[in-house]
Parts: structure tokens; C-alpha cells; sequence
């Protein structure tokens, strides 16, 4: 099947008040472009300096998300167009990002990412952490950062009920910081092999790469 027909399966199935990141990352901006004239305009990259290059060369109507690690001192180069980032994982990142927002006299929207995954090798913040950073007084002074919600990745398992315990995890985290600031209603959760799973646990983002665009090539 060709990008167009996969974007298309994917979205026809979706609920209506779930968005599709297509996620880009490692695939050139030919079949980026492909996605763009099928309709899809919001794409997500996992390494700043590759967005970058591609926010370059292609239309000024896309959003561009950055869904990866955030590496601080590499926040400057996206801090003019960046317009989600997923992957904030603490107080210190989303200084850098208010700092550079400031800047370019911009505001931008973020999301806290919480570890829901049992492997270490997932970034992320505790439940409690974030809602620190919510209620500090710190945190109300950020006037170019908004946080807009939370994001999660579970671990990478077949048990589809370690799956789901994990993105139902992530649904009540959202609920109560959702309580202490309203601002936080996305919640960033499913990719290729589990977004039907995250929809039914409450996702209303999802981050899909493989099913648009075909297996990526790491060579
Ligand atoms: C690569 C990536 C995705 C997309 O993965 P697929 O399995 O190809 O859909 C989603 N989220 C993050 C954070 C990623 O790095």
C-alpha cells in the first residue's frame, strides 16, 4: 500500500477528537512530502537537528513535533517553529525551552513526559514530580512554555495487558494533573503496534511512524 492509502486506513478508523502525529523520523523528504499531499500536516521527529533540516525544506503550514529526547543545549535550533514538544522530562528542559521561546516572543506548547514503561531505558518523570513542577511558584513564572497535556510510552512487550495497565496508568496521571491545571487535556499515548489499545485507554494523540510510512532503515 502506498503512504497516501495507510494514512488514509489509519485515519478513517480513528475517533474524531484523536490527532495523528505522522512520525518522520529517518525517512527522506520525498515521502514526507507524500504524507503532505495526502492532507497530513502534523509530523514528528525524534532529533532536532533532522527536523530542522526538514522545516527548512518543506511548507511553512506543517507542525512540527518534536517527540524525541529533548537534549537542552539543542533547543535553540527548533525554539523559531517547534509547535508541540512530547518529550519534556524536567523542570530544567522546560526552563531552556521558555528561555529560547522568549527569544523568538513566542509561546510553546509542551507536554510532561511520565515513564510508564518498566525499562530503564525509557525517559520520563513520576506522577508526583510532575505535579511539583504544576504547583510551584517557579512554574507560574514560565510565561513562553505551555504545558498542554502529558505523554507516555509503554514498554516494549507483546503482553497486551502490561500494555494496557501501563496506558491506564498514564490516563489517571492526566486526570489529576488535569485537577491542579486545566491547561493539560492531550495525552499523548500509542504508536504503530498499539494505537487501537491507547484510543480505548483514553489517548487522544497519536505518535504513528511505521504503519505511514514503512519500516525505517537504520543504516
Ligand atoms: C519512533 C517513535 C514513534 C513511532 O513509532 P512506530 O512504531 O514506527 O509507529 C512514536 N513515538 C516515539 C517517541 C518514537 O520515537
Amino acid at each position: 500500500m502506498s503512504i497516501k492509502q495507510n494514512l488514509n486506513q489509519i485515519k478513517s478508523s480513528l475517533p474524531e477528537q484523536v490527532t495523528l502525529v505522522a512520525v518522520s523520523k529517518t525517512k527522506p523528504v520525498s515521502e514526507i512530502m507524500e504524507a503532505y499531499n495526502a492532507g497530513q500536516r502534523i509530523f514528528g521527529e525524534n532529533k532536532i537537528q533532522e527536523m530542522v533540516e526538514k522545516q527548512e525544506e518543506m511548507p511553512n503550514d506543517i507542525e512540527w513535533h518534536m517527540i524525541g529526547h529533548v537534549q537542552r543545549n539543542k533547543v535553540k535550533y527548533m525554539a523559531s517553529f517547534v509547535s508541540l514538544i512530547h518529550g519534556v522530562e524536567n523542570f530544567r528542559t522546560l526552563k531552556e525551552i521558555n528561555k529560547q521561546a522568549k527569544k523568538h516572543e513566542r509561546v510553546i506548547n509542551c507536554l510532561l513526559q511520565i515513564k510508564i514503561a518498566e525499562e530503564d531505558s525509557k525517559f520520563g518523570m513520576t506522577a508526583n514530580e510532575a505535579s511539583e513542577i504544576l504547583r510551584s511558584n517557579e512554574f507560574e513564572e514560565l510565561k513562553n512554555i505551555k504545558v498542554v497535556g502529558v505523554m507516555g510510552m509503554a514498554t516494549f512487550t507483546d503482553d497486551q495487558d502490561q500494555i494496557k495497565t501501563e496506558f491506564t496508568q498514564l490516563k489517571t496521571t492526566s486526570n489529576q494533573l488535569k485537577s491542579l491545571n486545566s491547561d493539560l487535556e492531550i495525552i499523548s499515548m500509542g504508536m504503530s503496534g498499539d494505537y487501537p489499545l491507547a484510543i480505548a485507554c483514553g489517548s487522544n494523540m497519536i505518535r504513528v511512524g511505521s504503519r505511514i510510512f514503512g519500516e525505517r532503515n537504520y543504516n
